[in-house]
């Protein structure tokens, strides 16, 4: 096997070069080319300097990830090892950095003595987003180079920065414009008789500033509090980081390989570094032939400009794809590209955009009352009302009109697929792309495959995600799909609890402390608790009902399950509470003392007993794919993995046992999987990657 590493000299300085595709990873074999380069250096004494440099797209973009948790991770020259040795090479290194510095790769570039980079290459330590902190001697190395602050952010955060921001910090020695090698080389020269070698890890400097504010951390944890609630990694790179003010360096390493120890054992970060596969898996296709080719998309239509077809809408201009936008009336057209305006400029009072984006994407918009102005469309996206016959009306006349080859997708949230695919000559361009509200922000899109869409539609719908930043979920017909399909269980058993003597805040506590971003009736009371009412207010059969009635529509009306003032704050309220004690008189039921297990297990247990009913089905092509929905669709805390992989945690006999314990509680309609049943009673999990 040829070695990703190579040595070449130019003149006096030795160039250690990396070629290890795609992203020039820190494998084992990387490590160990890096290790023999350095020695080389230091052995043979007309080499006056290094540079270290990588070939292809990006300079180390990090660990190899494939090695996680295997043998191979620690053999010699394990990371910690590797950025000591060149550290304490006998001769300057310099880091010539292009595309991403991350994690391992930043390490290996703060263990260098210079750090040279092209504008436009990024450096960061992403490792928290997997649960992790950069664990050699990243976090001690950092603060001491960039300053405390910075390392902060960039470690806590995972979020990268630009060359520019890091030379601002100090974290780069010099930008380069122009060939990086050549520069680099020039810039070894210049430094190769320095002495003594400037080392990271002996800086001191960049630590004063917070050792001058100790209470710089706490006010970073409070600013973070919300980003990071429920999260270990951040408290811990924080620790760590603090590690390296308090403490001299050589402790400072101990005590964060220690913190990387005990976060890799734990068992969030297994589950950020499954969901990390999970969502990479999410957009392989099963029974789609090799080779098949996606269609050309390059104009777009889409059918009702309400809530969701000015969201979607916005996704394919920003990506530069025009958009043909049709309503039924001139109004609703108006409010509807009005909304989109203001969405954009929203985004560009916050910086997040320019003036002049916000043109170029209004200006690919062509508002239309005429739906035969989507004949030349390459794809049309459906957002009308939740009707069926209303939809059916719309594909019959789309038959007629779009061109042939055009993809037909709803955005329907629950309705049958195949039976909108129907109404046309031509099913196997039918699908379902169910967008998640606001259409704009959520990165969740199920693409809803029907009995004879096409494999080349699939593979279109699975590409134009990407090309629209979305997370694509294939999903089955059925009843609500995937991520919907499992919110009928927690919402109907919710219901159920407040009759049997829970509150909405206690039920929605559990949750939230669960980690959700908000419980069952806080997010009815977002969405709207009139989705799906039937408009009677004469006919109240259950609590949903009576709230209705009196207008308690949720948010939007100042008033749902929760009371709200002007500014949108909830609080208990008086009101509910004495429609749910009604209900109970009515029901003839004797309010008991609800405890927050029994909550988990009918709100939480029943929806992985739904997700595994969906594998069951074949509704969904893979567990994980489960979990990706919630997670992006819903804000499942990803360091539980989804639903899916926190059954596996909690312990696929435990949930049996707690459904099986509340099954005469359950009501008719529940059903227990069987897939769930059989993996339990043989110990095996139902998550995988
Ligand atoms: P909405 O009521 O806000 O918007 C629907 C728009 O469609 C209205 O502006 C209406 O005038 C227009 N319309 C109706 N019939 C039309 C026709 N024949 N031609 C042109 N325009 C027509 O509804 P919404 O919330 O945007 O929902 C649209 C679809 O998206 C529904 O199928 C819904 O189930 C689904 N959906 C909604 C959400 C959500 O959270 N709101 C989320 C996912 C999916």
């Amino acid at each position: 096997m040829t070695t990703p590493i190579t040595t070449t000299r130019h003149g006096d300085v030795l160039i250690i070069t990396s070629n290890n595709p795609p992203v020039n990873a820190l494998g084992h074999s990387v490590r160990e080319g890096i290790v023999n380069g350095i020695e080389e250096a230091n052995r043979d004494a007309e080499v006056k300097a290094v540079v270290i440099i990588a070939e292809g797209q990006t300079f180390f973009a990090g660990a190899d990830i494939s090695e996680f948790g295997t043998p191979k991770s620690f053999e010699y020259p394990a990371l910690p090892q590797v950025v000591d040795i060149i550290e304490n090479c006998t001769k300057p290194v310099v880091a010539a950095i292009h595309g991403t510095a991350f994690g391992g790769g930043l390490e290996v570039a703060l263990a260098s003595h210079y750090r040279v980079a092209v504008p436009s290459a990024k450096l960061g330590v992403p490792e928290v987003k997997l649960g992790l902190l950069p664990g050699a001697g990243g976090t001690q190395r950092l603060p001491r180079v960039a300053g405390v602050r910075k390392a902060l952010e960039m470690a806590a955060t995972g979020n990268p920065v630009s060359a520019t921001e890091a030379y601002e910090a100090g974290l780069v020695d010099r930008l380069i414009e122009g060939d990086l090698l050549q520069h680099a080389v020039a810039f070894a020269e210049e430094v190769k008789d320095t002495r003594p070698l400037p080392k990271s890890s002996e800086r001191d400097d960049k630590l004063q500033e917070a050792r001058d504010d100790p209470g710089l951390f706490d006010e970073f944890r409070q600013a973070n509090a919300r980003k990071f609630r429920g999260f270990d990694a951040p408290e811990y790179n924080i620790r760590a980081i603090q590690t390296a003010v308090e403490k001299p360096y050589a402790e400072g390493v101990l005590e964060e390989r220690k913190l990387f120890l005990e976060l890799m054992s734990g068992t969030q970060a297994r589950a950020q570094q499954y969901f990390f596969f999970a969502e990479r898996k999410a957009s392989k296709i099963d029974g789609v032939p090799d080779g098949t080719r996606p269609r050309d998309i390059r104009k777009v239509g889409v059918i009702g400009a309400g809530t969701m077809g000015g969201g979607i809408s916005m996704n394919f201009l920003s990506a530069g794809i025009p958009v043909t936008i049709v309503e039924m009336q001139q109004e609703a057209l108006d409010r509807g590209t009005g909304v989109m305006l203001k969405n954009y400029q929203a985004t560009a009072s916050k910086g997040k955009m320019t003036q002049e984006q916000v043109g170029h994407a209004m200006g690919l918009l062509t508002p239309s009352l005429n739906l035969e102005d989507l004949a030349d469309c390459d794809l049309i996206i459906e957002a009308v009302f939740e009707n069926m016959d209303v939809k059916k009306d719309i594909f019959g006349k789309l038959d007629q009109i779009a061109k042939p080859g055009a993809i037909l997708a709803s955005n329907t949230s629950y309705l049958n697929i195949d039976e909108i695919a129907a109404t046309t000559s031509r099913p196997q361009d039918v699908l379902g792309l169910h967008f998640f509200s606001p259409a704009n922000i959520m990165k969740l899109l199920e693409v809803v495959r029907g009995a004879k869409t096409a494999p080349d539609v699939l593979v279109t719908a699975m590409q134009l995600a990407k090309k629209i930043r979305k997370v694509a979920v294939v999903a089955g017909v059925t009843y609500g799909f995937i991520g919907n399909r499992m919110l009928i269980p927690r919402q109907t058993q919710a219901m159920q609890l407040l009759l049997e003597g829970a509150t909405p805040q206690q039920i929605d506590k559990v949750h939230v402390d669960f980690g959700m971003p908000m419980g069952p009736f806080q997010m009815a009371d977002l969405a709207g608790v009139d989705i799906g009412w039937h408009r009677d207010p004469t006919r109240i059969e259950n609590i949903r009902d009576a709230l209705c009635a009196v207008d308690r529509w949720g948010q939007k009306k100042g008033a749902g399950f929760y009371d709200y003032d002007e500014k949108r704050r909830p609080s208990p309220s008086p009101k509910v509470q004495e429609i749910i004690e009604d209900f109970r008189a009515k029901a003839g039921v004797t309010p008991r003392e609800i405890t927050d297990q029994e909550i988990i297990e009918r709100t939480l247990y029943t929806m992985v007993n739904e997700g595994a009913l969906i594998l069951e089905g074949g509704f969904a092509q893979r567990a994980s794919d489960i979990d990706v929905v919630w997670v992006y669709g819903y804000g499942w805390p990803v360091y539980r993995g989804g639903p899916m992989f926190w059954a596996d945690t909690e312990g696929l006999p435990k949930i049996v046992e707690g459904l099986k314990r509340q099954l005469d509680r359950l009501g008719p309609d529940f059903r227990l999987s069987q897939l769930l049943v059989s993996k339990a009673e043989a110990s095996e999990k139902i998550s995988k990657v």
